[in-house]
């Protein structure tokens, strides 16, 4: 539904708003502005009209009272039984946030068997978990996890809201989102609390990766985040911590939910990128899909897994799940090893915090200098392979 009104009687077919508006959504019809659904009520339509026909809906009127909202929550995911280390990096955001606003940290765990993980999210810093545990969640469906959220957040009002940018995460949170008409900034690589206003500062890269911005959610709540893994340190678990476990019923039954799990399958290939210590990552500098084969062994002798740049997968040189950067994995080794990458932005945005960063690339002026504690200036089919054999000497493998 559009937001702009416009005010038909005054309007006189100028078509400034037309030529104004950065989205396409304004045409002329009749010699009057008509809107359609691209309207992002961004407002500046507003600013060209010369005879003020033009208006948006008030901030905020119409939300219910914000202020019932308090407190932080964070969902904890889990595969199989296991919680994700993306949730628990969360934790250690959510707890953060929450003692700057002076106020309780909740955790929502959601899955059959999964009481071990209540425990668990009390030690990486929850005052209280929900725990909805039941068949029916033991795989996840994105109809019966955001029913569940939905149903919580409506009950219990949370401030803020964070989940991982995990591919679940991603689903569930867009889908809690809508049903609630709230905010959500995707794929945040900051999180910060405004001192003045105490909203919520979400940042992420916009524009290709060009700029970094930063968002906020100031009418309507809660405020709700995705975070990309690795962006943050895991916290250290206490075990001494103490929190108040609040058992929920599921609010869908087995057969209220259409999807039906019939089956697994692992991707060919399949690359566990962000929980590598070591990355030997390829781009396109490795020429095809036979030039990762140097790196495969560098990789194999250091213990380390493969990724590569969006070259060298556009390329269809290597599978998806080993791309790093923006559109691609985020990854926190404690040793990178960028082969024949040239360091673009948002390669960088994948890979820019790992502890210790190795550049191998023939061309000295290539931006991956930059940001490397290590530059080698060569070629990579001599430098890898070398790097190799002095190392399986070394490491005698
Ligand atoms: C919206 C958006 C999202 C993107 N997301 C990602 C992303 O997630 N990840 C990503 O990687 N990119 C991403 N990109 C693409 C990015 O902008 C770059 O195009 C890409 O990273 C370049 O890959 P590359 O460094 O492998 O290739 P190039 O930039 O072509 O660099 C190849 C390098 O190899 C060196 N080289 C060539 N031969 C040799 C040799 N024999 N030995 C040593 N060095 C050699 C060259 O000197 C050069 O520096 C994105 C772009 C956009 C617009």
């Amino acid at each position: 539904m559009a937001l702009l009104i416009i005010d038909t009687e005054t309007c006189i077919g100028c078509a400034a708003c037309v030529a104004a508006c950065p989205f396409g959504a304004l045409r002329m019809e009749n010699d009057k502005a008509v809107v359609d659904d691209k309207c992002t009520a961004c407002g500046a339509c507003l600013e060209v009209c010369p005879v003020e026909a033009l208006s948006l809906p008030e901030r905020g009127k119409g939300a219910e009272d914000i202020s019932a909202y308090q407190g932080v929550w964070v969902w904890v995911e889990q595969f199989r039984g296991e919680a994700c280390s993306i949730s628990w990096e969360m934790m250690g955001q959510g707890r953060r946030i929450a003692d700057s606003l002076g106020t309780t940290l909740t955790a929502c765990v959601l899955g059959h068997n999964v009481e071990g993980i209540a425990q668990q999210a009390i030690y990486y810093g929850a005052d209280r978990v929900f725990l909805v545990d039941d068949p029916s969640l033991g795989v996840y469906r994105t109809a019966p996890y955001a029913k569940q959220l939905v149903h919580l957040v409506r009950q219990y009002k949370p401030e803020i809201f964070l989940l991982g940018a995990s591919a679940r995460g991603r689903d569930l949170a867009g889908a809690v989102a809508t049903e609630v008409h709230t905010g959500l900034t995707a794929d945040c690589t900051g999180l910060d609390i405004d001192p003045e206003t105490k909203l919520l500062r979400q940042t992420r890269p916009a524009f290709g990766g060009n700029i970094m911005a930063t968002i906020i959610c100031p009418n309507y709540r809660p405020q709700m985040a995705t975070v990309r893994h690795r962006v943050f340190e895991m916290p250290e678990p206490d075990s001494s911590r103490q929190g108040q476990i609040v058992r929920v019923p599921p609010v869908m039954t087995e057969d209220q939910i259409a999807a039906k799990v019939v089956d697994f399958i692992v991707e060919e290939g399949e690359v566990n990128l962000a929980d590598a210590k070591i990355i030997v990552s390829g781009g396109r500098g490795v020429r095809g899909p036979e030039g990762f084969k140097p790196l495969r062994e560098l990789a194999e002798v250091l213990g380390g897994a493969v990724g590569s740049s969006r070259a060298a997968v556009d390329a269809g040189w290597i599978p998806y799940a080993h791309q790093v950067g923006q559109t691609g994995r985020t990854v926190r080794p404690d040793l990178y090893i960028a082969c024949g990458i040239s360091g673009a932005i948002q390669h960088l945005a994948g890979m820019g915090t790992s502890k210790v960063i190795v550049a191998i690339n023939k061309d000295p002026e290539a931006p991956i200098f930059k940001v490397a504690n290590y530059g080698i200036v060569g070629d990579l089919f001599q430098v890898v392979p070398a790097l190799t054999e002095e190392l399986r000497k070394r490491l005698r493998k």
